[in-house]
């Protein structure tokens, strides 16, 4: 039976603008980076979808290179798309990247105009679509000059195949001139990607003050630490989680009790809050309004009805982020 998303979809959700741009985006996104693959199960990947949409998520992240094997993450996307959820293609925001490794040889990986505008075309045809909402450079490349990385993005925008520009991984200064250039050049910056948790607090040492600057907004990748900020690890290792999978991403010996013993007073203080350990994970990235989206990764629907959840109780008191400061620093 076709796809028919639900009346109630725009309910819940809380759609924040991504810095001073026009662009609104989910408080939590939805990230193909594993779970997607072509080693994955379709209908699985197809029911998330189709779940995260009709709870109001319109924002769904990918990358050249997202799988494994790359490239396939792009694919499943297309079919699920075209099958789905094409008839809705003006109510979601696509976005994809290039910076990684993609293809051998000189120009499949890094920041160059030739891998920018050729991964793009690669990206449109595995997903086929005519243009993405957001195109990321995925990383800053310490080689080529940042002018014509920018200059890539500009042509891209021009030429229609992306309708926003961002940036990922770009430390406080890079994403500074980055932004200054696309400014000059017309096309401004509307959102970084960094990854940011309770675990990863980086982007709180400058960066967050240079995107308020720039009026650029940020979405924040592995809110939940790969996981690990959530009730999965609490109990050992089941073996349908990430750390027992094949990604390299995430391995057994992340799982280590410095970071557990952490996960468990936390997970006490969620539960006292009326939340789970992953909600409350993400209601803290979310905290103070100075992260437009949470971007998740998920291996099941229920995962995602746990982070749109988690909007529920969204603000902390003082107290209780005290309470977590100390946990995480002790
Ligand atoms: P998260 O930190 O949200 O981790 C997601 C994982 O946490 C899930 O796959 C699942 O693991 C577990 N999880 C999620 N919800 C729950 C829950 N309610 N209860 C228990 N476990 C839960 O994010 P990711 O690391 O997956 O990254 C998210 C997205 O960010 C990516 O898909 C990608 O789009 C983007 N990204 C961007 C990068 C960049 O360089 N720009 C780099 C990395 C990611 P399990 O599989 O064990 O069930």
């Amino acid at each position: 039976m076709s796809y028919s998303a639900s009346t109630s979809r725009y309910d819940s959700m809380t759609y924040n603008r991504s810095g001073r741009s026009g662009l609104k985006l989910p408080a939590i996104s939805l990230g193909l980076w594993h779970n997607f693959g072509g080693i994955d199960t379709f209908e699985n990947g197809r029911t998330m979808l189709k779940r995260a949409f009709d709870l109001g998520i319109t924002h769904f992240d990918l990358a050249n290179n997202y799988g494994p094997p790359p490239g396939s993450a792009e694919e499943m996307f297309g079919k699920m798309l075209k099958g789905d959820l094409a008839a809705y293609r003006d109510e979601l925001i696509i976005s994809t990247k290039a910076g990684y490794y993609m293809w051998p040889g000189p120009y499949g990986e890094w920041g160059s105009k030739k891998n920018l505008i050729a991964s793009l075309d690669q990206s449109l045809k595995r997903m086929q679509v005519d243009y993405v909402d957001i195109f990321y450079h995925h990383r800053p490349d310490p080689n080529t000059p940042l002018e014509e990385t920018m200059a890539a993005l500009h042509q891209i925008v021009q030429q229609g195949k992306a309708l926003y520009v961002g940036i990922s991984n770009y430390k406080p200064e890079e994403a500074k001139e980055a932004s200054r250039i696309l400014k000059r050049l017309g096309t401004p910056c509307v959102i970084h990607q960094p990854s940011y948790s309770m675990m990863n607090r980086w982007i709180e040492d400058g960066l967050q003050d240079v995107l308020e600057e720039e009026g650029i907004g940020s979405i924040a990748f592995s809110p939940l630490f790969k996981g690990i900020l959530t009730d999965r690890y609490l109990n050992g290792i089941a073996p349908d989680s990430r750390a027992a999978s094949s990604s390299v991403f995430l391995k057994e010996s992340d799982i280590n009790e410095e970071r557990i013993s952490k996960v468990r007073q936390l997970n006490t203080l969620a539960a006292e809050r009326g939340q789970k350990m992953s909600q409350m994970a993400l209601a803290w990235v979310l905290r103070g309004g100075r992260v437009t989206s949470a971007l998740i990764g998920a291996s099941k629907v229920s995962q995602i009805e746990d982070a749109v959840d988690a909007l529920k109780i969204a603000t902390f008191t003082q107290e209780e982020l005290d309470l977590i400061d100390g946990i995480l620093n002790a």
